[in-house]
């Protein structure tokens, strides 16, 4: 039996239930969402579609497990039980690897980066549970005063199909290393790997109730799950529609949240740059998982001096890409289902109609299946500065190159649209790039390299509309936290 057969038939046993209490059981209206094969567009197995009783019954699995077991654990006891997922994770590699590629469409390569990363989301957070310290504050004579950081409670996640396994690891590790219960809905579109690393942390002996997982569509489950009464904070990632409905549930029940919501990244290239370096950067960082990246570099400014010289070495670059399946492994897979090909498609049309030229296009290689959600990468330019592909996210594979003449123009446009999330800057003179660096309106930013999703270690979350709060490194844990101050008299 082929990797492919295996993994298919391990998500098809996994199957049409909602996890909770460590086990599998049967939805609530027993109805399933087909899931589909972005390489062909056929649906080769189901999933549950949870509605709001089956959230009900997790979110109190949640709630048992923080009043129970889980609660009395030790922050190292915590720490060890994620360490193991990451080595189950690691044990089941090629398992997980082609359950993501099968379900995304992805590369190999690029679903085996994945595994890797949620491996590392567990290892990093195992490793940092027991690390989380309090202060003490110097206060009035007679006091001494100290501060710790205590779990929210139940958490709720709402996670995207772009880089699932990733954001499971991304989401749930760093809350449970706080000693948070959590209930997670994964995205329907691909949420295969989740469903296997519930399973996998129940293997690792997290007790029961402290991982949950209600499969189902985002209206239903996870409008169900945001407005919960029982869930004491949420953490979503997804797009900023969706993310104003999460926050204002939120609001509702007066909890926190932490939105990640994508962006339309520029990266800066000043003439002094050293171009045989930036070009594959800036090309890997809007082809990496087809452009369906929050932190993809969505636009590159160039400096006019290099425009020229730039703008054909790049076209180069993008001539050579070549779309294929997980198995060919080229430089990127499909987009994950129809509605993203449209849109991708009318965002290309709209370019045409306005005239937007063309500089070049990679190729969807001759043997893809028919059916499948394929489409070439493109970069556009110059593009307008007015034009929808300057300023919004087109979630796809489509680069926007914007001229510029100098370091006060490179910036009112890097910072010039809604989003904020990554930025990069590529100079060789080192003042330059660090004051124009520190002038971007942007998360995280990246001096003369780009990283697109990379960096378990790097705090990483957005200003304006793509988001509030911090992801990743020692700012997730803070975020899945509270603190206390305790003040105490000693005469
Ligand atoms: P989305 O609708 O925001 O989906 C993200 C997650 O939210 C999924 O789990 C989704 O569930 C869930 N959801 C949908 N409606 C919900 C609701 N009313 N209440 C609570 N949860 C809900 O994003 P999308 O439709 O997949 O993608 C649309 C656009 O969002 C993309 O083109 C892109 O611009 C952006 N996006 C950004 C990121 C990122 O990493 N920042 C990731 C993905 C998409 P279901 O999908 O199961 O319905
Ligand atoms: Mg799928």
């Amino acid at each position: 039996m082929t990797q492919t057969n295996k993994s298919t038939e391990r998500a098809t046993e996994a199957k049409i239930g909602i996890f909770f209490d460590n086990s599998w059981h049967p939805s609530y209206n027993n109805r399933t969402i087909p899931v589909i094969n972005p390489t062909n567009g056929n649906a080769f197995t189901e999933i549950a579609a949870g509605n709001a009783a089956d959230i009900d019954c997790a979110v109190r699995a949640a709630r048992a497990a923080f009043d129970g077991a889980w609660g009395q654990l030790s922050a190292t006891e915590r720490g060890r039980l994620l360490s193991n997922v990451g080595l189950l994770i690691l044990e089941h590699f090629d398992e997980l690897a082609t359950l993501e590629a099968l379900d995304t469409g992805k590369p190999m390569k690029q679903a085996k980066a994945d595994i890797t990363a949620a491996a590392r989301y567990f290892e990093y957070y195992g490793a940092a549970a027991d690390k989380v310290h309090g202060e003490t504050i110097p206060f009035m004579n007679g006091f001494f005063v100290t501060t710790e950081h205590l779990p929210h409670g139940v958490t709720g996640h709402i996670i995207p199909w772009n880089y699932p396994a990733q954001m499971f690891g991304r989401s749930l590790a760093p809350a449970l290393a706080m000693g948070n219960a959590t209930v997670i809905k994964p995205a329907e579109d691909a949420c295969l790997s989740s469903l296997r690393l519930a399973e996998l942390c129940a293997e690792a002996g997290f007790p029961p109730g402290a991982i949950n997982l209600v499969p189902g569509s985002g209206e239903v489950a996870g409008a169900a799950l945001s407005s919960h009464p029982g869930i004491d904070f949420i953490s979503f990632t997804g797009s900023p529609e969706v993310g104003s409905l999460v926050q204002i549930a939120a609001a509702r029940n007066h909890i926190g949240c932490t939105l990640e919501l994508g962006g339309k990244s520029p990266q800066i290239v000043f003439a002094d740059a050293d171009i045989e370096e930036v070009i594959p950067v800036v090309t890997a960082a809007i082809v990496q998982n087809a452009g369906q990246t929050c932190s993809a570099g969505a636009r590159v400014l160039v400096e006019n001096k290099i425009l020229t010289e730039f703008t054909k070495k790049l076209s180069t670059a993008f001539s050579e890409l070549v779309v294929g399946t997980p198995e060919m492994d080229l430089n990127l897979g499909p987009l994950i289902n129809q509605t993203q090909h449209r849109r991708i498609k009318r965002y290309c049309d709209q370019a045409e109609t306005d005239g937007v030229p063309l500089i070049a296009s990679g190729r969807v290689a001759d043997d893809v299946p028919a059916g499948g959600y394929f489409v070439a990468p493109r970069l556009y330019g110059p593009v307008p500065l007015d034009h929808p592909l300057a300023h919004e996210e087109v979630f796809g594979p489509v680069l926007s190159l914007i001229p510029f003449s100098d370091e006060e123009e490179a910036v009112k446009i890097a910072n010039g649209t809604d989003y904020g999330l990554v930025a990069g800057v590529w100079s060789g003179d080192g003042s330059r790039a660090i004051r124009v660096g520190r002038r971007m309106v942007a998360g995280q930013v990246f001096i003369n390299g780009y990283g697109a999703g990379g960096g378990i270690e790097l705090p990483f979350g957005g200003m304006r509309k793509s988001g509030h709060g911090r992801e990743k490194g020692f700012e997730a844990l803070y975020e899945f936290s509270a603190s206390r101050t305790l003040v105490i008299k000693h005469g």
